[in-house]
Formats: structure tokens, C-alpha cells, sequence
């Protein structure tokens, strides 16, 4: 990040070489995120990993979520509109177009089927929401440290969860999508291709300010940004098509069942040492089904700001 204020459009190594806020762990190194084996430690050559189908425990469980209702306060919130503008980062250098598809080979071959997720995933420059010194593991199947102990998510479970989100009754079709937990807002630039709307909330501020940073030369105008307790939701803009945890909770705040329009999809990951990724679908006005799909890890669902 740099205090400077930025000219539009940046160029590619005005963002690739920023320099990092001090508090950032360039030296972190990459980590496994779902129970899959990752590349991480064998580069790019060996990523490919036939991972999420058979490390998968999947299981319906068909469990009935309680509806107990709370009262929902609104969050404080900065929103950061990007500025919307024909083409930007998104869509133009093709620095690493390479590897980037071979990521997303990997992510089809690890049993992500949904084609716009997946030309999604081709399309946003992964290694641009890095630290320059991981960049180039960006696109290798492994989570990255960005920072106050969050990681960014593995390319895998970042299509994973999309897909299982857009599986709707809607072909897919998705106006308000609510991300909890932006990080460095590479999930929030995945949605932005495949939903209308995009609201993103962040509980740690400077994260909250990197995400805008990194997503200001994007110009993606359907992404709206929030600075607050992701486990209140947002009520002023429910209900939502989908809602993505990139939290683990012990479970999922009814704030956010509420907040899912009827038909919605929510997927989270839940639990403490072992994490389940867990679909939750609201079948009506008191009424959510529940279906366990596989084991994940992700850094915890925290309440308050900080
Ligand atoms: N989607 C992100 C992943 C970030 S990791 C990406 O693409 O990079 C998960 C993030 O969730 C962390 O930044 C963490 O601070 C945030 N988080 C945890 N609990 C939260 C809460 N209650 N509200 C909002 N964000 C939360």
C-alpha cells in the first residue's frame, strides 16, 4: 500500500511492486487450506492435485437450521465504491494468462464444473492482491499470508464455494452476493464476475484498506466494500442471493440466515480444529436446510472490529 493517491488507470507495475504495509508477512509461507494436498512446496509443475472429490467427507445432512430471530444493528460502515470505468486490471494485461490457466485446470480437475466460475477464475490476476514477494506463488492451490495472522483462500475452495453458492434454482443467476471476510479482496473480484451486486465485509481495518487498494485500479463498479463485523451481516442491503463465509464460525450466525432471500444459498466453513464446509438454503420465512459437504480449514469468524 502506498499513502500516495493514485492515478487511474495504474499500471500493472505500479501495482505489482507496491510496497507492502510493514505489518504484512512477506516471509509467511504458503499453507494448506482444505483437507486436499496442495502444490504449495512443489511449484508450479506439480500442482496438479486430484484433491477435493476423494479428500471429501460428503454428506447431506439435511439438518433443519432453528430459526430463532435476532435483531440485527446495523454495522458501521465505510463503503468504497471503485470507480466504475469500461476496462481496467480485470480485463487487460495478460502478464501471467499462463499460469493462471493452468490454475484453473487444476481447479476443473479437483471437480469444480461451473464454467463461469471457472472463466472467472481466469480472469482476475490473482498475483495482483499479493505481497510482491509471493507473487509468484500466487497461483500455485494454496492459501498465502496477507497480513494480521488471514490468509488469502486457495484458488480451490475460493471456485468451490462459489460454485455451490450459484447452484440455485436460478440457473445460477445471483443479484446480491454478501462476502464476509474480504482480506485482500481477490474472492470479492471472483463474485464481481458472477453476481450483479458484490458486498464485501471486513472486520480488520487496514485489511479493509488493502482490499480497496488493491481493487481501486480494478474499476469494478458492482463491489461495494464495508469496514465492520461481518457476523451482524448488513441488513441495509439484505436479502441476499448468496452469502460466502471466508471464516470458520462454530456456527452460522442467524443475523446472516436472515439476511439470505428465500431461495438463497449460503456456504460456510464451520467448526474450530475441524472444519466442515457447509451449505445452508433457505427454503422459506422460518425454514433453512442444511447439507454438509467437505472438510475445509480456514482462519476463524471473530465478532467486533479491530
Ligand atoms: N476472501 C478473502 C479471504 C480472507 S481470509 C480473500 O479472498 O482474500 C478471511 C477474512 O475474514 C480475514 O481477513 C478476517 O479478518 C475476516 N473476518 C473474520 N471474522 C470476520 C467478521 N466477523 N467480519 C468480517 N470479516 C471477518
Amino acid at each position: 500500500m502506498t499513502d500516495k493517491p493514485r492515478r487511474f488507470p495504474l499500471s500493472l507495475s505500479s501495482v505489482v511492486e507496491k510496497p507492502g504495509p510493514a505489518a504484512r508477512r512477506a516471509g509467511e509461507g504458503a499453507s494448506r487450506q482444505t483437507a486436499a494436498r496442495n502444490a504449495a512446496q512443489h511449484g508450479l509443475r506439480d500442482a496438479h492435485v486430484p484433491v477435493a472429490a476423494k479428500a471429501a467427507t460428503v454428506h447431506a445432512s439435511g439438518q433443519a437450521v432453528p430459526p430463532t430471530r435476532s435483531a440485527s444493528p446495523a454495522n458501521s460502515t465505510s463503503t468504497a465504491k471503485t470507480a466504475a470505468a469500461p476496462a481496467g486490471a480485470l480485463a487487460a494485461p495478460l502478464v501471467s494468462e499462463g499460469v493462471r490457466r493452468a490454475m484453473v485446470e487444476r481447479v476443473a480437475k479437483q471437480g469444480v464444473r461451473d464454467a463461469k466460475v471457472l472463466a472467472a477464475m481466469l480472469e482476475v490476476q490473482r498475483h495482483l492482491f499479493m505481497e510482491p514477494a509471493l507473487s509468484s506463488q500466487a497461483y500455485i492451490d494454496a492459501s498465502l499470508p496477507i497480513g494480521y495472522h488471514q490468509t488469502i483462500s486457495q484458488p480451490y475452495i475460493v471456485a468451490r464455494m462459489i460454485e455451490v453458492m450459484r447452484d440455485n434454482r436460478n440457473g445460477g443467476a445471483m443479484d446480491r452476493v454478501l462476502e464476509i471476510g474480504t482480506g485482500c479482496g481477490y474472492q470479492a473480484a471472483v463474485l464481481s464476475l458472477v453476481a450483479k451486486e458484490v458486498f464485501s465485509i471486513e472486520r480488520i481495518k487496514p485489511l479493509h484498506e488493502l482490499a480497496k487498494s488493491n481493487l481501486r485500479p480494478m474499476r469494478i463498479a458492482n463491489i461495494r466494500l464495508h469496514y465492520g463485523d461481518g457476523m451482524l451481516g448488513l441488513p441495509q442491503a439484505a436479502p441476499f442471493d448468496g452469502i460466502i463465509l471466508a471464516a470458520a464460525g462454530i456456527e452460522v450466525p442467524q443475523a446472516l440466515l436472515d439476511q439470505l432471500a428465500i431461495g438463497g444459498r449460503l456456504v460456510a466453513p464451520v467448526g474450530a480444529r475441524h472444519q466442515v464446509l457447509q451449505l445452508v438454503e433457505r427454503t422459506g420465512q422460518a425454514e433453512w436446510i442444511s447439507t454438509t459437504l467437505e472438510s475445509c480449514h480456514f482462519v476463524p469468524l471473530r465478532s467486533g472490529t479491530v
